[in-house]
């Protein structure tokens, strides 16, 4: 009998993995997790779901989280202080597009745009170019002087270290 059993909720679950292989899962949200953007501290989260006729779980694995988390992309490289939009110095260009037509540009493996003015690589997503903003040319140089400052320690540090 308990074999019987078994057997039959054995078929059963073929036969839903079978339905959900043939026509997809019926997915419905159980509740939502951690989107686990690029930006560690956003706080985004996206809807979880479980499929009501085999069990399976996507674990938030869908659609919905690729759109928050490309989004949540986006704001992060609109919002972040060591960039900032701006005119090319060599040929003014202003966007990608822009880049691709004036002078001096060549074109990225990625099939954007770049300008001998180097632009970040990575233009904002609406094309923009990115450069880097005087916050950011002043945390490089910091990093910089720290990292020299570092050097030169160690160096006076370590008199008796020779040829
Ligand atoms: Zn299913
Ligand atoms: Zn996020
Ligand atoms: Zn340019």
């Amino acid at each position: 009998m308990e074999a019987a059993r078994a057997e039959v909720s054995r078929l059963e679950r073929e036969a839903a993995a079978a339905t959900c292989a043939e026509i997809g899962h019926s997915w419905k949200s159980i509740g939502g997790c951690n989107a686990a953007c690029e930006n560690i501290d956003c706080g985004c989260s996206v809807p979880v779901h479980e499929c009501e006729v085999c069990g399976d779980c996507d674990y938030g694995q869908n659609a919905e989280a690729d759109e928050v988390k490309r989004t949540c992309t986006e704001q992060m490289m609109l919002d972040e202080p060591d960039y900032e939009n701006r005119a090319c110095d060599v040929c003014g260009a202003k966007t990608d597009d822009e880049a691709g037509k004036l002078c001096k540009s060549y074109q990225l493996p990625s099939g954007d745009y770049a300008c001998n003015g180097s632009p970040e690589d990575e233009s904002y997503p609406d094309g923009r170019l990115r450069f880097l903003s005087e916050v950011g040319i002043a945390g490089i140089n910091a990093w910089v002087d720290e990292m020299v400052a570092a050097h030169e320690k160690t160096a006076t540090d370590s008199p008796t270290e020779t040829e």
